[in-house]
């Protein structure tokens, strides 16, 4: 038996981390020996999918049971699909979590206590609150006019952190400037991450343990979900239709499909 908790740090004194996907390490534990192993979550600044891809790693670890506060519907299908225990609800240190668990007081969860995304915008720093706001302005602007626009919002969400909002006044060009600095290594640093992401995907053994499922009922054949797959492993003819042998079970097409007809299944 293995158990996964989610935490601030790599130790069993550290705090657990209430988001499941974006937590800073995953401390695995074999609660029989207290025996640890610290993983660092390589998905912390995954723009979309960090929750999947999450349990994925879980379902890589052999992990049996999860201990976390949160957990949102994708991340739930693909760890319950993998057979693994969710735990919500979980707060304090990683130890005092644990021994609990041994006592078999925490119920296991039916389902997601939170909704798809719960977690993005909660930033642990100021910085990455900075980061974040930034971020959504740029990325939903039709023009560099209405990016820029929106840019200001970043003020506002360092007023939320730090303090009360003050007077808004513009940002000066050189602020300006620093700020979109800011932003641009931020992205950077997030494109670094999602492209080692990819080929980590792209390499990993097809033996996965998941596989994604169509269902034929929903799928109206849009074809929304190629793209994402970083295998090539969809096709649509009727339906979409997916490969056995390059299915590697990421999870990265269930977000993309509009009608909900992706899950992932055991093989
Ligand atoms: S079909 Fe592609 S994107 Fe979907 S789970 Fe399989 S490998 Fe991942
Ligand atoms: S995105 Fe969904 S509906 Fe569209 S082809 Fe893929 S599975 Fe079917």
């Amino acid at each position: 038996m293995r158990i996964a908790v989610t935490a601030k740090g790599p130790g069993l004194d550290d705090q657990v981390d209430p988001r499941f996907g974006r937590c800073p390490f995953f401390v695995l534990i074999n609660p029989d020996t207290m025996e640890i192993e610290a993983v660092e979550n390589p998905n912390l600044t995954l723009g979309g999918g960090a929750g999947i891809q999450s349990a994925q790693l879980m379902a890589e670890r052999d992990v049996t049971a999860l201990l976390t506060g949160n957990c949102g519907p994708n991340a739930y299908q693909t760890l319950s699909a993998a057979g693994i225990d969710v735990i919500v609800g979980v707060s304090g240190r990683v130890r005092d979590a644990v021994a609990q668990y041994k006592t078999g007081s925490f119920p296991v969860t039916q389902g997601p206590n939170v909704a798809s995304h719960f977690g993005v915008g909660a930033p642990a720093t100021p910085e990455s609150g900075m980061g974040r706001g930034m971020g959504r302005g740029m990325g939903g602007g039709g023009g560099m006019g209405r990016g820029m626009g929106r840019g200001m919002g970043m003020g506002r969400g360092m007023g939320t952190i730090d303090g009360p909002p003050t007077a808004a006044s513009p940002p000066s060009r050189r602020d300006e400037v620093e700020m979109l600095k800011s932003e641009a290594q931020r992205l950077e640093a997030e494109l670094k991450a999602i492209t080692e992401r990819i080929a980590h995907v792209a390499d990993r053994a097809p033996a996965s343990r998941l596989i994604a499922a169509v269902n034929s009922d929903r799928c109206t054949a849009c074809g929304a979900c190629i793209a994402a797959c970083p295998t090539d492993a969809i096709t649509v003819e009727e339906i979409a239709v997916i490969s056995l042998e390059r299915c590697t079970g990421c999870g990265e097409c269930l977000a993309q499909c509009p009608q909900e007809a992706l899950t992932l299944r055991r093989r």
